[in-house]
């Protein structure tokens, strides 16, 4: 009965005109925002921290790193990220995440080209941040390996969504502190036994939603360089920005 309703909801679907990803608008074309939330969301230009990617009020000199980046060099050597996680984007984040807005994984993967196009351009492995089996059966799908296994299409890339293994089930990072967040994901990660030679020497690109302190794709970064990852670059969609971080 389920899959019956299933089916006929999203006949339905294709009936109805595209929606916005963000407030349900009416849009020029489906995986879109509409004319309002684009215009209202703070896409990431330069200038920003050559690693990090946090964006400087100022510009800056090439190569730049921001006060965080220089204090502890990061496992990964670039994080880009597409826009602020600000209104509109983090409502349309989080209906991607938990809404089954699968749909917008095309439109996310368009907005991760433009700001990371020099990383798609030199990688050769594409992963998601995986979810742990037990969360990723509740949720039914993992938000960052539909994009991921789009760009790894569009680019020509190896996806491997199985890249990156969660060796134990860690509490979600909501609310905690950034040293808490550290040690929560520390050593969570391990590199699939099946890709230990795929890895070696070779640029990897890791796809995670939303970035807030960072200490998730180190975790993941820092499992790719001990594998023997050559460099190892993020793209998020949204990235937190503090007020008073902007440098
Ligand atoms: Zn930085």
């Amino acid at each position: 009965m389920g899959v019956v309703m299933d089916i006929s909801r999203r006949a339905l679907d294709l009936l109805l005109p595209p929606q916005c990803f963000s407030c349900g608008a009416v849009a020029t074309e489906p995986g879109r925002l509409c004319n309002v939330c684009f215009r209202d969301s703070t896409f990431i230009t330069d200038p920003m921290c050559a690693c990090c990617g946090l964006p400087f009020e100022f510009e800056v000199e090439a190569g730049r790193l921001c006060g965080v980046c220089v204090a502890v060099q990061p496992s990964y050597d670039h994080v880009r990220a597409a826009a602020r996680y600000e209104e509109p984007i983090r409502s349309a984040v989080l209906s991607f995440k938990h809404g089954d807005r699968t749909d917008m994984a095309p439109g996310w993967a368009t907005l991760l080209e433009r700001a990371g196009r020099e990383i798609l351009a030199r990688a050769d492995i594409i992963a998601p941040v995986p979810l742990h089996p037990r969360r990723l059966w509740r949720r039914r799908y993992n938000q960052a390996a539909l994009i991921s296994s789009e760009l790894s299409g569009r680019h020509h890339l190896l996806d491997a969504p199985d890249l990156l293994l969660r060796k134990r089930m860690t509490r979600s990072q909501g609310g905690l502190s950034a040293t808490a967040r550290r040690r929560n994901v520390r050593g969570a990660f391990t590199v699939n036994d099946i890709y230990r030679q795929a890895v070696t020497g070779q640029n990897v690109i890791i796809i995670d939603d939303v970035f807030t302190t960072g200490a998730t794709v180190e975790a993941c970064a820092r499992a790719l360089k001990l594998a023997g990852a050559e460099t190892v670059s993020v793209l998020v969609v949204a990235r937190v920005v503090r007020s008073g971080q902007v440098h």
